[in-house]
């Protein structure tokens, strides 16, 4: 600890909170943040030594696990040919292609740098598309960071306790309307309101940034239907989902397709990429072939599409790491929901495929008042017990735990040990 704890305390000198995304400082846990010193398959490494076991996973990209040799391998043939060239390569291509291809609602593809970028540009041609302003999202969905969607906007922010963001304008946040996840009846209220005014509708269809919530029966379904009838934009933020429920993400696995999807996190295999695309129709446009503009310096960069093109093609041809890391995963929550009933705890836990969270209440968590309900002190004493096992969680009760597909069964029962632990804790 003792070097964490000295470059921490430089940090906080030089950088506001001492790091460079807000969650990653372990506020929310009242804990000094690791600094992590390397990273191998399911493990990753401080500057103090210490070997953890990840179920971060970078917040989601690393479902081959760390450090994969045949993306480091991809990345590096590029780097000695140029880092970035400012102009397009036929890597570009092949990784639109690859895409599109998985994607079955996706058409045409923009790349970009981050999900926060992909989800403003996917808003904004969805906009110019229509001809209409007011967005709709729900309440706990985390879309990034861009102005107008920092409004109930989950994870970070929940684990702050901000509502909302210091610094958006009031009238961007206006444009923004927010509905009950899981509640269609809260979307057709907005839409019986002002539907011929709204641009889009946006959802994570599985939600993972106020901890992992899952879509009940019909309501993606419904969420078609309606935008449908009003002519809306349905935009899928699969930056988590695609290419970790599978590899269609959660548009192939729930079979209701959006007119546009947001993509990120596993695309770039653990290097700065996203996506954004869909419809033919919307995606033409986006600039230079309509009037809708976006742009980047360091979009579509070589080395990023190296990592995502080599990290697909794995997946691809290795449909199994998909069967791993959710049989891995329903073990640990079998080994949640077997210690939440030896010890009575209060306490659910939420799955789909390799994505899940434990929530400190007694209610199943279906949207954000009941995850929002959770016993955050709980939550604390049970990460503090489970890093003290050497086991590398997100520290905050609102974020997923993230199964890679080559977590080990030997990592697996050092877990559930751990989870023994940590949830046996307030016994007498
Ligand atoms: C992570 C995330 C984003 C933002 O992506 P960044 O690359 O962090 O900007 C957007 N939407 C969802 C659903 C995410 O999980």
């Amino acid at each position: 600890m003792d070097k964490s704890q000295n470059i921490f305390e430089k940090a906080c000198r030089l950088m506001p909170g001492g790091v460079s995304s807000p969650v990653r400082a372990y506020r929310a846990v009242g804990m000094t943040p690791r600094f992590i010193e390397r990273a191998k398959g399911s493990h990753i490494y401080d500057v103090d030594g210490h070997d953890y076991i990840d179920y971060i996973g970078s917040w989601g990209p690393m479902l081959l696990g760390h450090a994969n040799p045949e993306v480091a391998e991809a990345v590096c043939q590029v780097v000695y040919r140029g880092t970035s060239y400012g102009a397009p390569t036929e890597g570009e291509v092949t990784l639109c292609e690859m895409l599109i291809d998985a994607m079955p609602s996706v058409e045409m593809v923009r790349l970009v740098n981050s999900g926060t970028e992909a989800v403003m540009s996917a808003i904004r041609a969805a906009r110019g598309y229509t001809g209409r302003d007011y967005i709709v999202k729900f309440e706990g969905c985390y879309h990034g960071h861009s102005d107008g969607l920092l409004v109930k906007a989950g994870s970070g922010l929940m684990t702050q306790n901000v509502p909302d963001s210091a610094g958006v304008p009031e009238a961007y946040a206006s444009k923004t309307l927010t509905a009950v996840y899981n509640d269609l009846d809260s979307v057709k209220a907005l839409f019986e309101a002002c539907g011929e005014q709204i641009a889009a509708l946006i959802v994570e269809p599985v939600a993972a940034n106020m901890g992992v919530v899952l879509p009940k029966p019909g309501f993606l379904e419904g969420l078609r239907k309606i935008t449908e009838d009003y002519g809306s934009i349905l935009i899928f933020d699969e930056v988590i989902t695609g290419f970790r429920l599978g590899y269609s993400g959660a548009q192939g696995h729930y079979k209701v397709l959006p007119d546009m999807t947001a993509m990120g996190k596993i695309i770039g295999g653990g290097m700065p990429l996203a996506a954004y695309g869909g419809r033919k129709e919307i995606m033409e446009m986006v600039a230079p072939s309509g009037p809708v503009y976006q742009a980047g310096t360091l979009s579509g960069n070589p080395a990023a599409v190296a990592a995502g093109v080599k990290t697909l093609e794995i997946l691809k041809a290795h449909p199994e790491i998909y069967t791993q890391a959710e049989m891995q995963a329903e073990k640990l929550e079998k080994a949640f929901l077997e210690n939440i009933e030896k010890y009575h705890v209060d306490a659910v836990c939420n799955r789909a495929g390799s994505l899940m969270s434990i929530f400190f209440t007694k209610q199943p968590v279906t949207d954000y008042p009941s995850a929002a309900s959770s016993d955050l002190e709980r939550f604390k004493e049970y990460f503090a017990v489970m890093l003290a096992e050497d086991i590398y969680i997100a520290p905050s009760q609102f974020e997923a735990l993230f199964v890679s597909g080559v977590h080990s069964d030997e990592d697996i029962r050092k877990t559930e040990t751990a989870i023994g632990k940590a949830l046996g804790q307030w016994q007498a």
